[in-house]
């Protein structure tokens, strides 16, 4: 469509509520610039997997259209469709004509959700995590204590010993088998709020430590931090920071994901610092995107700060390549035979905040390591945020072809950026048991143990 020409949407009267919704939050302008080309279909996953024109970017597009136009109601088998995307994003670079797919189908959730009628346990548990946990830090601090206390007491041994895991769905059972250790110790309890650049200071970084992340990789946090120094970055923890909205976004809680924002731009505008850096993909593609979560404020300050905000973030590897010293990196002892790395793109780090090349940079750069890149590294591993708990059929095909690229590659080490996407290549190697050793880690716990190495330190980290 020629640029500046905007599309009306149309005036229909839909008897269906939830169309009615639809109608009124997708982007009626964005649906009328895919031009059906279908480029963007050997990007997805779920096309790929089942040859379903209903299952691909164009006909979840065509969908959403048909429902806003009155041309069909959006019965369950429509909004299946919808719950069936991974929102990997892989159709948006594949798009000639741009087409905002990831905001389509956060629209298109976030309407669904409205009119929801979920039981009273799943209303339950969605209002704890979504307004309770997530949001806060000292009931995070309190799940991470808990997990740790269920982990380290004995009662997870006693829960696997006993049988019970037996109660719950086997694709629950193998996610908790591989759950990591989990602490209310974050980074900020490990470090302060300030770490000192190592060297002449290149720039001030503020880290954004996510919820989870700072309960079940706080360990992941602290290396962060100390990576970042390393690279000559003064680091600084805001502390008044908050969840970065992601699951509320992929999971129809838009309002929430909207305060959520609001609450880090004010945190990291008061930090006054050049860059935010982020090490999960799935966080860093909200945050990047915060000017336009913030656009249609009725603050025109918060618009503001939202823009000044997310032209700062980046992935940790981005920071490190484009605007720090690479720190040097050298292979441990143990190593010398076998200690080749692979990678597996975290889709939204590749797809939205554009980072494929660096943490590709980093890993060559490690002195004695051969990396090798694995076939559809680009490809989604079937994590996609909790898809790989709502949708676990479909996630368990696409992992399946991915741990047989990944057996291909003789790695030893499977490096990833961005927690969901660790425990999925955990549980992928764990279940499908690649005939060698292979270990699944983030990129900066890899980096970080490494700069010991280089240091002459390598023996006391393994
Ligand atoms: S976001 Fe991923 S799964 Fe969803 S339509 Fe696009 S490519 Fe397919
Ligand atoms: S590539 Fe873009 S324009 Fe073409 S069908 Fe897919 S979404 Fe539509």
């Amino acid at each position: 469509m020629a640029e500046g020409i905007v599309m009306k949407k149309p005036d229909v009267h839909h008897a269906n509520p939830l169309a009615r919704t639809l109608l009124n939050k997708l982007d009626y302008d964005q649906l009328t610039n895919c031009m059906r080309c279908g480029f963007c279909l050997p990007a997805c996953p779920t096309f790929r997997e089942t040859g379903l024109e209903p299952e691909s970017p164009r006909g979840r597009i065509a969908l959403m259209k048909a429902v806003a136009d009155g041309l069909m109601d959006p019965d369950q088998a429509f909004q299946d469709q919808m719950n069936h995307c991974l929102g990997c994003r892989a159709c948006e670079p594949a798009c000639p004509a741009d087409v905002k797919y990831g905001q389509l189908i956060e629209q298109a959730r976030d309407a669904i959700e409205d009119h929801a009628e979920h039981s009273l346990p799943v209303k339950g548990l969605r209002k704890i995590m979504f307004e309770g946990v997530f949001p806060s830090r000292s009931k995070l601090k309190l799940l991470g204590g808990s997990m740790r206390l269920y982990q380290k007491s004995g009662l997870q041994k006693l829960a696997r010993g006993t049988g019970i895991m037996k109660l719950f769905p086997r694709h629950l059972r193998e996610m908790e088998a591989i759950l990591p250790e989990s602490t209310s110790k974050g980074v900020v309890e490990q470090l302060g709020t300030f770490y000192p650049a190592k060297g002449e200071p290149i720039a001030r970084v503020a880290l954004f430590r996510g919820c989870i992340m700072d309960v079940m990789f706080a360990g992941t946090n602290v290396n962060t931090v100390k990576l970042l120094s390393e690279a000559g970055f003064d680091v600084v923890i805001p502390e008044t920071q908050v969840c970065c909205g992601a699951l509320h976004a992929h999971s129809g809680e838009m309002d929430g994901a909207r305060g959520l924002a609001r609450t880090n731009v004010a945190a990291f505008q008061s930090a006054g610092v050049d860059y935010i850096a982020s090490n999960a993909g799935g966080c860093g593609a909200l945050l990047v995107e915060y000017d336009h979560l913030l656009g249609e404020d009725d603050d025109p300050q918060v618009r503001e700060a939202a823009s000044w905000f997310a032209s700062r973030v980046k992935d940790v590897s981005q920071l490190i390549v484009e605007k720090g010293r690479i720190p040097a990196f050298a292979e441990l002892a143990s190593e010398a035979e076998h200690g080749t790395v692979t990678y597996q793109d975290s889709c939204h780090l590749r797809n939205v905040m554009k980072s494929s090349s660096a943490p590709r940079q980093l890993m060559k750069s490690v002195e004695g390591v051969s990396y090798v890149e694995m076939k559809e590294a680009d490809r989604c591993c079937g994590s996609a945020g909790i898809y790989n708990v709502t949708q676990p059929e479909m996630a368990g095909q696409i992992l399946a072809h991915k741990m047989a690229h990944a057996a291909n590659t003789q790695a030893r080490y499977m490096l990833t950026s961005n927690p969901g996407c660790l425990l999925q290549m955990k549980h992928g190697i764990k279940k499908h048991k690649p005939p060698f050793k292979m270990e699944a880690m983030h990129i900066v716990d890899y980096l970080h143990e490494r700069i010991a190495a280089s240091s002459g330190d390598a023996s006391k980290k393994r």
